[in-house]
């Protein structure tokens, strides 16, 4: 099996192998018809800060959005650990400035193209 890429579904950002992330398992299968069959299972990631931006959120549009959001929703609220370990993520990109641009121009360049979804 090739190595997987993975990707934040929200931000397009990597999620290495071991890295925290929240992953969304969906496939399709019949109900009442034979043969019975099932679709492939689809794998979609959330980075920690996607996933409880998106939580916090409001409701999106589209059924399946909605049930993702609950789901997600459902991890938040459930245990702080989640909530974490996007702080951290979050603290981690904070900490890669140089002091010295943290007031200034890199600052807020850095702080849109994190927010720019
Ligand atoms: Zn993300």
């Amino acid at each position: 099996m090739p190595v997987e890429h993975l990707f934040c579904l929200r931000c397009r950002r990597e999620i290495e192998a071991g890295h925290k992330s929240v992953a969304v398992y969906m496939f399709a299968q019949t109900v009442g018809i034979r043969p019975r069959q099932k679709s492939a299972a689809q794998r979609i990631c959330f980075c920690p800060p996607c996933s409880v931006s998106l939580a916090m959120g409001p409701a999106p549009d589209g059924a399946l959005n909605v049930a993702a959001w609950e789901m997600l929703r459902d991890l938040v609220s459930s245990d702080p650990a989640l909530n974490e370990a996007a702080w951290n993520n979050l603290r981690g990109i904070i900490g890669l400035l140089p002091a010295a641009a943290t007031g200034g121009r890199s600052r807020r360049a850095i702080a849109s193209g994190y927010f720019e979804f």
